[in-house]
């Protein structure tokens, strides 16, 4: 395969903290010979293992964002055994327009690996992370949210996997990123994603979802600040033994989890992020927006759980997942 025309401004393998960029020359009519300039910051310290953290996958999802931007900044080289590789921005073109997809060629991300080298930005920057920063990585942590259009209840995730050794590794790493939710998901769209390149390579992977709304909140950002540094003590690259919170156990185990709407119209919630609902009880409420005085569609939960995602904005769309009933399994 034709090599990445991503080279990074500074040396991947050279000890201590290193931050430079990951430059993709990108032609444009404001910069002929311009380029993406992604970010990167890597704190090497001797022999250990290494892992990979990465927020903005998706531009709009800022909880890793933010963590991530202050951990390379705060993290020094004595306090590493191994390396640590921060993209705080991995989407960096819809990182800085603010979109879930990139403006250049509405590529998303987590849709787009392996990737290729020739492709669009998108898939250039996919192809580089599976061919480039995958492969030295023994731990993976993509910080994930809502982004505009979603919200969920804090939770680190797992996918089921069939190597159960593997997933037995990656919910270890998920309890130690100790999240107040925990779920195992059963990914129904996994082609494309970063999730799938990097279970498939056999690393111990974990994502998140910590919020949503296109917005961060103390909250959420105290949540994904703790969990990096509990991540990377359970990895043993920092000092210190992750410390264990209660944490609510969820299970997304069928397509009964997702309730997706059939219908355009003003959203009304009768249950909220976090709340319990029993199978057939009432969860929203869609109006018609074109005229009044006619009955609502309602959406019920179909299985008993606790709600754990949902459509943010106010309106919604035909075939917009309206919410998520997640099983509590403890
Ligand atoms: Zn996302």
């Amino acid at each position: 395969m034709r090599p990445s025309p991503i080279s990074p401004t500074i040396d991947l393998d050279a000890q201590g903290a290193q931050h430079g960029f990951l430059k993709l020359p990108y032609s444009r009519d404001d910069a002929a010979w311009g380029a993406v300039m992604t970010p990167i910051t890597v704190i090497r310290n001797g022999q250990g293992p290494t892992a990979l953290l990465t927020g903005a996958n998706h531009g709009d999802e800022y909880e890793g964002a933010i963590a991530l931007t202050k951990l390379a900044s705060t993290l020094r080289p004595e306090d590493v055994r191994g390396c640590v590789i921060i993209v705080p921005f991995l989407n960096y073109p819809a990182f800085r327009a603010g979109t879930r997809t990139s403006p250049i060629d509405r590529g998303n991300l987590n849709r787009s690996f392996p990737g290729k080298p020739d492709g669009t930005v998108t898939e250039k920057i996919a192809d580089y992370v599976q061919r480039h920063l995958l492969p030295r990585a023994d731990f993976v942590l993509d910080i994930h949210s809502g982004g505009k259009t979603l919200d969920f209840v804090p939770f680190a995730a797992i996918h089921v996997l069939e190597d159960k050794a593997q997933q037995e590794r990656c919910r270890k790493a998920m309890e130690a990123f100790n999240a107040p939710y925990s779920m195992t998901l059963l990914e129904l769209d996994a082609v494309g994603m970063l999730d799938t390149a990097a279970e498939s390579a056999g690393k111990v992977f974990v994502s998140t979802e910590l919020g949503g709304g296109g917005s961060a909140t103390a909250r959420s950002v105290a949540i994904a600040d703790r969990g990096v540094r509990q991540f990377l003590a359970h990895c043993g690259i920092c000092e210190g033994r992750p410390e264990a919170r209660p944490t609510i156990v969820l299970d997304m185990p069928d397509s009964d989890c997702y309730i997706t709407s059939l219908h355009d119209g003003l959203l009304e919630m009768c249950r909220d992020l976090g709340d319990d609902v029993r199978k057939g009880e009432l969860v929203a409420r869609v109006h018609d927006t074109r005229r009044t005085g006619t009955e609502p569609v309602e959406y019920h939960a179909r299985r008993d759980g606790v709600v754990a995602g949902r459509h943010f904005p106010g309106l919604i769309g035909c075939g917009d997942t309206l919410a998520v009933i997640a099983e509590v399994l403890n």
